[in-house]
């Protein structure tokens, strides 16, 4: 399959319908997309080449599944934009206040991964100019959970850790989907049916401005009942979650078809076409980090070096 293929919306519902076989292939952690989902979305957003693709995208191996299979990851809630949860009857065990923490511990830590990318892209070109072979060869894959000295897996690695957060924030928040036909309750919260990307991983914009303002900006843009779900994991505090009470990760999530809330309106094709778009500005964010860190054609380069299998030949 070729990398630099580019699917439209249309594309999109059709990669939805045929990662059906691939959740049936590949088990799906409980907590977030399905590994073939998470896959699926990052493959259509992005016009790689193919062994570049396969080490972001692997449904087994990919960087983008890397915080669903990592035992380190897996239950970290941040990293899956987990439990900024909230519910306004006068009596939900968590504020807004907790809501916008959580929120703002998934935008920021998704953005410092993105910075720490732009940072590991000064080894993708050599102090000639040069696109380095050695920094840049992916024949041997790339290894995330142990020695990586090459410059692209790092890159990859860190854009696959703030991407999984992004995409997770569709299918775990009701920023995108409606509720279901029965009453409004902890078990069927408001859908916000949002047609465009959420402001909270404007990146480009973002890593100009003080962490301070940054926290300030995420808040001030998250609507009254924006929540994503409560999932047992760890929040941003490193605290346990008790889920007792609270909007429920499985009531809320779009992870796959076939969850309560994927039931109504085409659900989990609203959260799956977001989430691709919001890839499709990830990466668009982060090339014009690269141009700007890199000024003189260095960053572009740079960006040619992440795209093809073979770069040192590729991009003079
Ligand atoms: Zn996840």
């Amino acid at each position: 399959m070729s990398g630099t293929r580019r699917r439209g919306r249309g594309g999109l519902l059709l990669a939805c319908v045929s990662s059906v076989a691939l959740t049936l292939a590949v088990p799906a952690p409980a907590g977030a997309y399905t590994l073939g989902n998470h896959a699926e979305i990052t493959r259509a957003a992005l016009p790689w080449q193919p062994l570049t693709e396969d080490q972001m995208a692997s449904p087994v191996r990919g960087a983008v599944v890397a915080s669903d299979v990592d035992p380190a990851y897996r239950h970290q809630g941040p990293m899956h934009c987990d439990n900024a949860d909230w519910f306004p009857d006068g009596s939900y065990p968590r504020t807004i206040e907790d809501r916008n923490t959580e929120l703002t511990a998934c935008a920021t830590g998704a953005l410092a991964q993105f910075e720490a990318a732009v940072a590991a892209a000064d080894g993708l070109v050599d102090e000639r100019g040069r696109v380095s072979e050695g920094q840049t060869g992916l024949r041997a894959g790339c290894v995330w959970n142990g020695p990586e000295r090459r410059a692209k897996c790092e890159v990859i690695r860190h854009l696959g850790l703030a991407w999984h957060a992004v995409e997770d924030f569709y299918a775990h928040s009701n920023w995108a989907d409606v509720a279901g036909s029965g009453s409004l309750g902890l078990a069927n919260p408001a859908g916000l049916a949002r047609p465009e990307v959420a402001p909270f991983f404007a990146f480009a914009r973002y890593r100009h401005m003080s962490d301070a303002a940054v926290r300030r900006d995420i808040v001030e843009r998250a609507p009254d009942e924006l929540t994503t779900g409560c999932y047992e994991d760890l929040d941003s505090a490193g605290v346990q979650q008790d889920c007792t009470d609270r909007v429920g990760h499985a009531d809320l999530a779009k992870d796959f078809r076939g969850m309560p809330r994927t039931r109504t309106e085409h659900n989990f094709d609203r959260a799956a076409v977001l989430a691709q778009e919001a890839v499709e500005r990830q990466w668009a964010d982060f090339r014009e980090a690269l141009r700007t860190t890199y000024p003189g054609g260095r960053g572009e380069l740079m960006v040619c070096a992440l795209v093809h299998d073979t770069p040192w030949e590729s991009c003079r």
